[in-house]
């Protein structure tokens, strides 16, 4: 077979580089993925809390693929949408998709990440290799430089095509950043998130099925669901805002004005020790171009756009990096070097432009959700999707239940923003034309 005589190195073996090396394996490729960290499934530590996040379509779409998708949904919780705690308590459930009753589903990273490379280690032609870091790449020798973190032993490696899925800091990144045009943009937004617990013994007192959202304005803090029936619970707050909790007394104060209705579930001493133990972690969004250099060297999933998690698509699409290099490595017809230059043009615009979603939607979830106008436009939206789905296709739906390319998911916004605008104006101008002429008889 072809791929028989191709190497591929995955490095980092987080979600995207092990469905990558899943991915490889089962196109015959030789497969090497080196992960810097131990092996998660060993390491009691890392096999704490549980720490959860959403997948959609694009993710289950690449599941699909190498057959794992009924294994993950299998310990997924549906989401069927958002449910809004006012300060008073009062909760409001707004379905992600009334029409066709498509949902999103919570599953917990680490399990999933098991997942995926007990599937990779299943094939024989792919061996993960834990404690195993990427220190360079030689990018124009088309080599790389690994470290066995147990015997501190450095050696150079080399393959036909070498995959950095090594996240957001992303060490092959690095080396592509001195090679002429490669484009790169780094923004550290000013808000940071810590994570937060429900345990099982209170998960009943949540309702079910949805991700829950306490909106503030500036801030917000959201829940997912957990298979234990427990919540993790994440705050989004200006980091500014963290600083000045400081005591038990802040931090009480803040969450019986703020978050009420959340204290008894998250619990006072739970919520005090962890704001006092933990700092806030920062987010990042990154963008870069191209994500290929030369004839072999490629990044995806966070190493080539890191994004704020407020779309819940950075995971998402990272799996349809995946799927789509897939796609292409089976045009048999050819060679490394234009597949990736290929998938570099075909991705570049599409990931970018999820990133800007991922920033615009974190406005709509802290602060639009709660607003009249907003919920107009979202009634307005389902009508005109259940009326002629094939037209009007509401953004949430486009990029959740969808495969439509990012960029067309934001073009549409964009279209339908201003039909919408127009609608308005028009419907306004009549009512004052309608007006004027009574006031006139
Ligand atoms: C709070 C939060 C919530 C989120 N929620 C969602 C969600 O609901 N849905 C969604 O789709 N996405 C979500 N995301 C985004 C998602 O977590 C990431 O997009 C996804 O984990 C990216 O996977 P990755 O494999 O590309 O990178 P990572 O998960 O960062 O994995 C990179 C791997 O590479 C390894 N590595 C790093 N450097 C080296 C090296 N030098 N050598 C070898 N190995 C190395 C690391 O140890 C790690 O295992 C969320 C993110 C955050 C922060």
């Amino acid at each position: 077979m072809y791929q028989d005589r191709r190497k591929v190195i995955v490095i980092g073996g987080g979600l995207v580089g092990s469905l990558c090396a899943c991915f490889m394996g089962q196109k015959g490729y030789h497969v090497v993925l080196y992960e810097k960290r131990s092996d998660l499934r060993k390491d009691t530590y890392m096999r704490g809390r549980s720490i959860n996040l959403a997948i959609s379509h694009r993710g289950r779409v690449a599941l699909r693929s190498v057959g794992l998708e009924e294994t993950v949904l299998g310990s997924a919780i549906p989401m069927q949408g958002r449910l809004l705690h006012g300060k008073t308590g009062a909760l409001q459930s707004m379905p992600y998709d009334p029409v066709f009753n498509n949902c999103i589903y919570s599953i917990g990273r680490n399990s999933l990440n098991e997942v995926l490379l007990n599937a990779a280690e299943n094939y024989d032609n792919v061996k993960v290799k834990f404690d195993h870091k990427l220190v360079n790449a030689d990018i124009r020798r088309g080599v790389i430089r690994v470290q066995n973190k147990t015997t501190t032993e450095v050696f150079e490696e080399t393959a036909d095509l070498i995959i950095g899925a090594d996240g957001a800091y992303s060490v092959l990144r690095s080396a592509m950043l001195m090679t002429p045009m490669f484009q790169f943009n780094q923004t550290h937004i000013e808000h940071g998130y810590l994570e937060l617990y429900i345990p099982a013994s209170l998960g009943d007192k949540m309702t079910p099925n949805h991700l829950h959202i306490w909106p503030r304005g500036q801030f917000m803090m959201i829940a997912l669901p957990n298979k234990d029936t427990s919540w993790t619970v994440t705050l989004f707050m200006p980091l500014d805002n963290f600083t000045s909790l400081r005591d038990e007394d802040s931090i009480m104060y803040f969450f019986e004005n703020i978050f009420p209705d959340a204290v008894p579930l998250i619990g006072k001493n739970s919520l005090v020790h962890t704001f006092l133990s933990t700092k806030p972690s920062q987010l990042i969004s990154i963008k870069c171009s191209p994500h290929h250099f030369g004839s072999k060297f490629l990044i995806i999933g966070d190493a080539a756009h890191a994004m704020v998690p407020f779309y819940g698509q950075g995971m998402n699409s990272g799996f349809e990096d995946v799927s789509v290099l897939s796609e292409l490595l089976d045009k048999n017809h050819l060679e490394v070097k234009e597949i990736i230059k290929l998938y570099s043009e075909m991705r570049v615009q599409n990931v970018q432009a999820v990133c800007d979603l991922a920033m615009y939607n974190y406005v709509e979830m802290r602060d639009l959700v709660m607003r009249k106008s907003f919920r107009a436009r979202k009634a307005v939206d389902e009508v005109l999707y259940k009326l002629c789905p094939k037209i009007w296709f509401p953004l949430y739906n486009s990029v959740s239940f969808s495969s439509l390319e990012y960029r067309r998911c934001l073009e549409n916004k964009k279209l339908q923003d201003k039909i919408y605008s127009l609608l308005v104006g028009v419907l306004l101008l009549s009512f004052l034309f309608v007006f004027i002429n009574i006031l006139r008889y």
